[in-house]
């Protein structure tokens, strides 16, 4: 699966200790990410992964468009609900683009968890 990770900055943490949990069933498929997410989650994981602008310099807006394109498979997206982003449209472009194709979609560390077990136990 082509999966996408992304994290607000409040999340980068959350992220990186979800990745590291599930590190062995990350590293059976194709992982993409925002710049900031993906260079903090390949140094402290070691995880391949293929990285795309930073998410306020373009990069949510990439995503989006590899979901339209039908190139992603799952995104993993750890939004902060609490603090006002500068690229909110971006980031609302992005959720959108998921649902109008039918991409699961995670929000927050609870759905990812569910579908990290799902991916391990189909694997
Ligand atoms: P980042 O982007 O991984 O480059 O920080 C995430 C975002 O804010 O959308």
């Amino acid at each position: 699966m082509r999966i996408a990770l992304i994290a607000h900055d409040k999340k980068k943490e959350d992220m990186i200790k979800l990745c590291m949990q599930y590190k062995d069933v990350l590293a059976k498929h194709d992982l993409y990410a925002t710049g900031t997410t993906g260079a903090m989650v390949s140094e402290a994981t070691g995880l391949k992964i293929t990285r795309v602008k930073p998410g306020p310099l373009g990069g949510d807006q990439q995503m989006g468009s590899m979901v339209a394109e039908a190139k992603l498979d799952l995104v993993i997206f750890l939004r902060d609900p609490l603090t006002a982003q500068p690229h909110e449209p971006d980031v609302s472009a992005l959720l959108r683009l998921s649902d109008v194709m039918d991409i699961p979609l995670a929000t927050n560390l609870s759905s990812a968890t569910i579908m990290l077990n799902y991916l391990t136990d189909i694997s």
